[in-house]
């Protein structure tokens, strides 16, 4: 394959030297006007030295986004490689089993793969781009996960329209399909009902399993409230594990019909221990009807950028407020945020500032984060982005 060469200003190799996995626009030389969007790209140093391969755009900060530091040929057997590691790394962390198969396989940069996110739900994999680059090699994309899952895969679904400028025309669309695809999977042996066709994200949070898992740990015979549930995962786990009473707060009506769907599958319809609720939470959580022992506050992320960090903090202050301030006594909060502007430190300064305002004690007992399958490449720490506390009340 042909793949044209560009080159940095001079001092501008460093971070690449560092395995930063992004050079922004800045970084480049002049000479760039004949690549197209999503072309395959050689960054050469000012002095002619090759320093990786990547894929070119000039539609944000970002030009290139690398996918390897070595002077190689980006062919299927490369790919084939990417996605045989990522997989390993998965099996490794004990994510596929006959309880388990919803796992993310491709992480973007924490997977050496920036741009790309790949989704596993029992026998489809989702793919979704962010790049031009990942969606010019859809085909080596497709290749490449079905040799590593050996050709059992029922489906792959490309999911690319949301996150790609328009006018590269991504469709939603399976690029490969064998039969009907089983869109009822397994985490930690509770059923959840995904469809990635018409779902938020990819269809499913599949960052908070862990977490979830861990409600288990406190919920028996607890009233709880999970705010910001989506498809109820976190109500889900706390019912199975016993819980008194679990209600599920959504402020979308199709979130809901997924808790429902989801409570039904798993045995609990007939139950009076679960009531979903359609509303606000920001506003919900002012004045709460209920005295809970657990509360769950998982909001999207407030801030996408920097300019917006300081109004996202406010927004998290009051909520951790609102929930510090009207659990019960001895009450667990769950609180994350998954803004990446927000770090952890800023995180916790936000909820112990929240909890001096309320005048109630607080203890963190447990400091949550993203999962074994949404690695954080270490030379990318822009990848760490889901952080949250286990707090309780007194
Ligand atoms: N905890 C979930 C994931 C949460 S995603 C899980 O375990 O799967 C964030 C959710 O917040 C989305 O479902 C979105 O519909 C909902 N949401 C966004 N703004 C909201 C608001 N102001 N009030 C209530 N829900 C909101």
């Amino acid at each position: 394959m042909d793949v044209k060469s560009i080159f940095l200003k001079p001092g501008k190799e460093r971070s690449v030297e560092r395995f930063h996995p992004w050079i922004f626009s800045g970084a480049l030389m002049k000479g760039s006007e004949d690549l197209e969007n999503g072309d395959l790209v050689k960054v050469k140093s000012a002095d002619g030295k090759f320093l990786c391969i990547g894929h070119y755009q000039d539609l944000g900060s970002i030009a290139v986004r690398i996918i390897s530091f070595k002077e190689v040929e980006i062919n299927q057997e490369f790919w084939n490689e990417k996605f045989e590691n990522a997989l390993q790394v998965r099996e490794h962390l004990n994510l596929i089993h006959a309880y388990n198969n919803v796992f993310r396989l491709i992480h973007g940069e924490g997977d050496g793969l920036p741009g790309l996110i790949v989704d596993v739900y029992s026998d489809t994999a989702v793919v979704q781009c962010h790049s031009v680059g990942m969606l010019k090699s859809m085909e080596f994309i497709k290749n490449g996960i079905q040799h590593a899952f050996d050709n059992e895969l029922r489906a792959i679904y490309n999911k690319s329209s949301d996150t790609i400028s328009r006018e590269f025309e991504a469709k939603d669309e399976y690029v490969f399909k064998m039969g009907e695809p089983d869109k009822i999977v397994l985490e930690y042996g509770h059923k959840f009902s995904v469809d990635w066709e018409t779902g938020q994200k990819t269809g499913y949070f599949i960052d908070q399993r862990e977490n979830r898992k861990l409600i288990a740990k406190y919920a028996s015979r607890k009233k709880v409230l999970n705010t910001f549930c989506y498809s109820g995962g976190f109500s889900i786990f706390a019912l199975e594990a016993g819980a008194k009473l679990v209600h599920s707060l959504d402020s979308s009506q199709k979130a809901i019909d997924l808790v429902e769907n989801n409570i039904r599958l798993n045995g609990f319809s007939n139950s009076d221990k679960h009531k979903s609720i359609v509303a606000d939470a920001m506003d919900y959580m002012k004045n709460l009807e209920e005295e809970y022992d657990i509360i769950i506050l998982d909001p999207p992320a407030f801030a996408k950028h920097k300019k917006s960090r300081h109004k996202a903090v406010q927004g998290y202050k009051r909520l951790n407020y609102n929930a510090i301030k009207q659990i019960k006594s001895g009450g667990i909060i769950f609180t994350f945020s998954c803004s990446q502007v927000v770090d952890k430190q800023l995180f916790a300064n936000t909820v112990i500032a929240a909890g001096i305002e309320s005048g109630r004690s607080i203890r963190i007992l447990e400091q949550l984060h993203q999962p074994g399958d949404h690695p954080i490449n270490a030379y990318h720490p822009e990848g760490e982005y889901l952080k949250g506390l286990v707090i309780q009340v007194d």
